[in-house]
C-alpha cells in the first residue's frame, strides 16, 4: 500500500473527525478548526512531528548566532520553532509599557531576526511568552497586577527578588498580555502564541488580591472550578487574538503535572487544540524512568487524537541539583524522546541559552540531530494514531489534587504501584479522565481500574455501574468512592452495591507489620502464589463486610518486633482481603487495602503478581497484543496509516529508579502476538529502529513475530 504524505494527512483528518473524536464534541471542535482553516483537512499544527526551542536569556541579543540557530533547527527538520517574546524581558523593541527590554538589546531585534531566519528556512514561528512575573517598578503604578499573601504583601520570586508574581485573575492577563500579543502579531509573521509558566504547573495559586478575595477559599474544590473556568476564558481570549491574523494560528500553553495538573484537563480539552507537556525530564530522587510515557497517557486521554507535545530538556533537568547550561546524558535524553514518541506525543527538543553562539556546552546538538535524523525517516508511523488498548485506568484529577490518603505515601504512589505492575504484566492500557466515564469513551475497554480514586460524584458512580451493567469489568481499591466530588465522606462507599460490600469500621493501619492476606481457596487471581498460606495484604485497609465465599481473608496487622511476638494473635478472620464477584459478563474486584501503594512502597513481588493476575482475570486473558521476553518493557500499540505499530520501550537498566541512564542495556528476543480484526491480512512487518523487515506468521486473525532485541526502543510497523 503506497501512499504519500499529503494523501495521508487528508485521510487521517477524515479518520480523526469521523471516529477518534466522535465523542464529547471533540470531533466538532477539530472539524471547526479545519473549517476555520478553510479546508477539509486539519490545520498545520495537527500534524507536526518535531518542535525546536532554544530558550533565550538576557544576553542572547549579543551572544546568539542567529544563522547557526536557524540552521540547526532546520537540520532537525522541525515543523516549528519557539522564539522568545517573553513578558519578563523583551527580545524586540517593544512599546508596551512595563515590558522591560533586555539590557543587551540595544537597537537589535532578536525576535525579528530569528523569526525571519526561521521563515527563510520554511519553519513556522511560535511566539513564546512568560506572563507569570513582572518587575518591582510595576508594583506601585499597577499594584492590581500582582499576587498578594494573606497579609496583603506582594510575592517576590524565590530566585530573583526583583521579580514579583502576577495574578491570573487580574488585568495583567486581560490587558498587558494581550497588548504584547497584538504588538507582536502586528509586526511579525507568527503562526502561534504560547505561554510558558501559565497555567501554573505544580499547584493551584493561592492569592489574596482584591479579585481573588471574591473567589472561593484557596485550595477548595469550588476554587478549582473557578480557576479552571478562568483558564478556559483566557485561553479562548488569547486564541481569538491568535486567529485575528490567521485562521490556522492558535494559542496554547504549558501544561503538565501528570495526574496533578492544575486545570481540569477534561474541561480544558474543550478549547485546547495543542496540549504541551512541560515535563522535561525525570525529577527528584527515586523518580521512575517512565515519567514521559505516563504524562503522554494523561494528555492523550483528554486530547483524543489532537496534538500533544512533550518537552525534552536536553539540559540537566530537575533532581536535587540542576544545571540549566550543561547537557544531560545522551541515554537519558533519548529514553525521554523514545517515551514521547511511543506514547502518542510529538517531541519538542529544548535547550536554554545561546551563550557563545549556540550554548557553551554543545553536546546537546548532536544528541538531537542523531535522534531526529532517525525519526524523520519514519514520520508517517507516528501520525494519526488510534489506541488498541482494552484496559482503562481511571485518573482522578480531583483525588490527586485534594485528597490525602491515610498513612505514609501520597496518591501518586497508588498510580506508581499500579503502573509498575501493568508494565511488568506488559498490558496495553490507556488513562481515562474521571469526567469522561460515558459509554462513548469507556465502552471500548474490557476493564476499568480505579487505584484508590477516592473522590467520585454520584453521577460518576452511576456511570461506573452502567459500565458494569453493560458487561464491563471493574477493579477498585481502598477508599475508592468514599468521598463525593466536594470531598464529603460518605456513610458507605459510593460503589458499595457494585462490589457487594459494606463498611465495617474506620481505616486501620499497620503495627510493625502490615496486614496479611490468608489464602482461603484457589482462584485464578492467585496464580503463581503457591506454597504459602499468607501473602502481604497492604499497610492500611478499610475494613468491609461482604457476602460469599472468601478468596483472601484479613489477618490483622500485629507486632513485628520483638520476633517472639511476631505471630498473629487472631490467625483467621471472616473479613475479606479481596472481594471477587461475577455479575453476568462483568467481573468485579475490590481490595480493601492500599494495594497499589503498598506494592510501590514495599516493592513486594506478590503484590505486583496479584495485580497482574487480577487484570488478566478481569479481561478473561484477552489482550490485543502480548509481548513475551526478558526485561522491564513498556508497550504501546496503535492503529496507524499502514495498519498497526507496536512500540516497545526497554527500561531494563540499573538506573531505572534512580540516577540518569549511563547507557542503554539491550534485551534479547521479544515474541509479539497481536490479534487483528477479521479480514485484516499482514503483508509485511518492518522494524523502524533496526530498519529492516522481519519474518512473521499469520494464522487466522493472529499474527506472530519475534523482535530480535531492543536497545532502548523499537517499533514494529505492521502493514495490514
Ligand atoms: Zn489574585
Amino acid at each position: 500500500m503506497e501512499i504519500d504524505r499529503r494523501q495521508f494527512l487528508v485521510m487521517s483528518g477524515a479518520m480523526v473527525q469521523g471516529s477518534v473524536l466522535s465523542g464529547l464534541g471533540a470531533g466538532s471542535l477539530l472539524g471547526g478548526i479545519a473549517d476555520a482553516a478553510g479546508g477539509g483537512s486539519p490545520p498545520w499544527h495537527q500534524h507536526i512531528r518535531r518542535i525546536g526551542q532554544l530558550n533565550f536569556n538576557e544576553r542572547d541579543p549579543v551572544e546568539l548566532d542567529v544563522e547557526a540557530w536557524a540552521d540547526y533547527w532546520a537540520g532537525l527538520k522541525v515543523d516549528a520553532v519557539l522564539v522568545s517574546v517573553t513578558g519578563i524581558l523583551a527580545f524586540y523593541p517593544t512599546q508596551v509599557p512595563f515590558h522591560r527590554r533586555s539590557k543587551f538589546l540595544g537597537d537589535r531585534d532578536l525576535f525579528g531576526a530569528c523569526a525571519q531566519a526561521a521563515k527563510k528556512r520554511g519553519l513556522r514561528v511560535i511566539a513564546r511568552m512568560s506572563p507569570d512575573l513582572n518587575w518591582e517598578d510595576a508594583l506601585s503604578p499597577h499594584p492590581e497586577w500582582f499576587m498578594r499573601d494573606a497579609g496583603g504583601g506582594f510575592l517576590p520570586h524565590g530566585e530573583e527578588p526583583r521579580l514579583y508574581r502576577t495574578c491570573m485573575f487580574s488585568s495583567y492577563f486581560t490587558d498587558f498580555v494581550p497588548a504584547i500579543m497584538r504588538e507582536v502579531q502586528s509586526r511579525y509573521d507568527v503562526d502561534g502564541l504560547f505561554t510558558n509558566a501559565w497555567p501554573p504547573l505544580d499547584a493551584l495559586p493561592v492569592c489574596y488580591c482584591d479579585e481573588c478575595r471574591k473567589l472561593a477559599k484557596p485550595r477548595s474544590p469550588d476554587y478549582w472550578r473557578q480557576f479552571t473556568e478562568r483558564v478556559v476564558q483566557l485561553w479562548r481570549h488569547y486564541d481569538g487574538i491568535a486567529k485575528e491574523k490567521k485562521a490556522d494560528s492558535l494559542f496554547f500553553a504549558n501544561l503538565g503535572g501528570g495526574m496533578r495538573a492544575t486545570p481540569n484537563l477534561r474541561r480544558l480539552a474543550d478549547v485546547c487544540e495543542w496540549f504541551n507537556c512541560d515535563n522535561q525530564g525525570r525529577g527528584g530522587d527515586g523518580a521512575p524512568i517512565w515519567g514521559a510515557a505516563q504524562q503522554g497517557r494523561v494528555a492523550t486521554a483528554v486530547m483524543k487524537g489532537r496534538t500533544v507535545t512533550n518537552v525534552t530538556g536536553a539540559w540537566s533537568t530537575c533532581g536535587a541539583v540542576r544545571w540549566r547550561n550543561v547537557a544531560k546524558s545522551r541515554a537519558e535524553a533519548e529514553i525521554w524522546m523514545d517515551q514521547t514518541a511511543a506514547s502518542g506525543m510529538t517531541i519538542w527538543y529544548h535547550w536554554v541559552g545561546g551563550q557563545g553562539g549556540l550554548g557553551e556546552d554543545r553536546r546537546w546538538q548532536q544528541i538531537g540531530r542523531r535522534y531526529m535524523d532517525w525519526l524523520s525517516r519514519h514520520d508517517l508511523h507516528f501520525e494519526g494514531r488510534r489506541t488498541v488498548a482494552n484496559v482503562g485506568v481511571v485518573m482522578g484529577q480531583s483525588t490527586h489534587l485534594f485528597y490525602t490518603p491515610p498513612g505514609e505515601g501520597g496518591m501518586a504512589q497508588f498510580m506508581d504501584g499500579l503502573y509498575y505492575a501493568l508494565l511488568e504484566g506488559r498490558f496495553l492500557f490507556d488513562f481515562v479522565h474521571e469526567d469522561d466515564l460515558g459509554p462513548e469513551t469507556v465502552g471500548r475497554y474490557a476493564a476499568l481500574l480505579l487505584p484508590n480514586i477516592a473522590w467520585l460524584s454520584d453521577a460518576q458512580c452511576r456511570q461506573l455501574r452502567d459500565y458494569a451493567a453493560a458487561g464491563g469489568s471493574v477493579m477498585a481499591s481502598f477508599e475508592t468512592a468514599m468521598f463525593d466530588e466536594a470531598g464529603r465522606r460518605r456513610d458507605r462507599p459510593g460503589l458499595a452495591d457494585l462490589f457487594g460490600i459494606e463498611s465495617a469500621g474506620p481505616v486501620a493501619g499497620p503495627n510493625g507489620n502490615g496486614f496479611y492476606a490468608r489464602i482461603e481457596r484457589p482462584h485464578e487471581i492467585l496464580a503463581g502464589l503457591d506454597d504459602t498460606n499468607l501473602i502481604p495484604g497492604g499497610a492500611y485497609r478499610l475494613p468491609v463486610r461482604a457476602a460469599g465465599e472468601l478468596v483472601l481473608s484479613v489477618v490483622p496487622a500485629h507486632t513485628a518486633y520483638p520476633p517472639e511476638l511476631s505471630y498473629a494473635p487472631v490467625p483467621r478472620t471472616d473479613e475479606p482481603a479481596v472481594v471477587v464477584r461475577e455479575n453476568g459478563a462483568s467481573r468485579l474486584i475490590y481490595f480493601p487495602g492500599d494495594l497499589e501503594r503498598a506494592a510501590w512502597r514495599s516493592g513486594h513481588t506478590d503484590l505486583s503478581r496479584l495485580i497482574q493476575n487480577c487484570v488478566a482475570w478481569l479481561v478473561r486473558g484477552a489482550q490485543p497484543v502480548t509481548v513475551a521476553g526478558e526485561g522491564v518493557v513498556e508497550c504501546f500499540a496503535w492503529e496507524t496509516w499502514s495498519g498497526y505499530a507496536v512500540h516497545l520501550l526497554n527500561y531494563t537498566n540499573p538506573n531505572m529508579h534512580r540516577g540518569w541512564l549511563r547507557r542503554h542495556c539491550p534485551i534479547g528476543e521479544q515474541k509479539v502476538r497481536m490479534t487483528l480484526p477479521a479480514g485484516r491480512s499482514v503483508a509485511r512487518v518492518e522494524l523502524l529502529r533496526a530498519e529492516r523487515n522481519i519474518a512473521f506468521r499469520q494464522v487466522g486473525t493472529s499474527v506472530e513475530f519475534t523482535v530480535p532485541g531492543v536497545a532502548d526502543y523499537e517499533v514494529a510497523a505492521l502493514y495490514a
